[in-house]
């Protein structure tokens, strides 16, 4: 079943009178399960395709299904809530709410999904303790190292059990130890739950573990 298709997607900025063509043409499909880096150098429009797959941005032209369903013809409040309920996003920085513990962090996407408080923290719970934080969950963002906080960031994304997992570099900002640990442990999960997975990323070797491979080049999509 096709969780993520893209079809024609354009997406174009304006900067003053200049306009910045980033992404011509994309076509991309992606079904149950499976998993696609997508390599390419900065600025070549990874982050902008994401947040288009994401719903957070809209494409100049072109048209994003999740569960294929149109999303460019739906309202916010119809697409924030297919957000909700079937994608999980992991950013590279900035990933969690600063005055929010971390336990509250992975609680409140389930509170927005309108699960009630006392089955959202048994969740929340139970999937920081399989990100292997179970002494942390009190702590706040400010007080967990670099890559605490994306563990936290990754139970976030996947407690809701989505459909869609989009990582934006979740491991561009650690040491290659602790990103290696903590891909790893994200991947394992990944595959557990059956969730398909776009991940935008440098790291090769990271890269190399997740079913296909595909670039943007010159703003068309190719296979790596
Ligand atoms: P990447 O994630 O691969 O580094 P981005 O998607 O962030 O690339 O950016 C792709 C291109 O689009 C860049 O040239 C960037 O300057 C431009 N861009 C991104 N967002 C905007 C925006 N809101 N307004 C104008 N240009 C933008
Ligand atoms: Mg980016």
């Amino acid at each position: 079943m096709s969780i993520l298709q893209l079809t024609q997607v354009c997406k174009e900025y304006q900067s003053g009178n200049e306009i910045i063509k980033v992404l011509d043409n994309i076509n991309l499909e992606l079904y149950a399960g499976e998993s696609v880096a997508l390599v390419a150098p900065s600025g070549t429009g990874k982050s902008t395709l994401l947040q288009i797959c994401a719903t957070l941005d809209a494409p100049t032209s072109g048209t994003v299904y999740i569960n294929r369903k149109d999303t460019t013809q739906l309202s916010d409040d119809k697409k924030s809530f297919i957000r909700a309920k079937d994608i999980g996003f992991i950013y590279q920085f900035h990933n969690l709410l600063p005055d929010f513990t971390a336990l509250e962090n992975v609680i409140i996407p389930l509170l927005i999904q309108g699960i009630d408080i006392k089955e959202a923290t048994a969740r929340a719970k139970h999937m920081l303790n399989k990100v292997k934080l179970t002494n942390r969950i009190n702590s706040m963002p400010k007080c967990l190292s670099g890559g605490e906080q994306q563990r936290v960031a990754i139970a976030r994304a996947l407690v809701g059990h989505p459909k869609l997992i989009l990582a934006d570099e979740p491991t561009g900002n650690l040491d290659p130890y602790t990103a290696m640990q903590i891909f790893d442990l994200f991947m394992k999960l990944v595959v557990d739950l059956d969730t398909s997975l776009i991940v935008a990323t440098h790291n090769l070797e990271l890269a190399q573990q997740l079913q296909m491979c595909i670039t943007i080049n010159k703003c068309k999509l190719e296979q790596y």
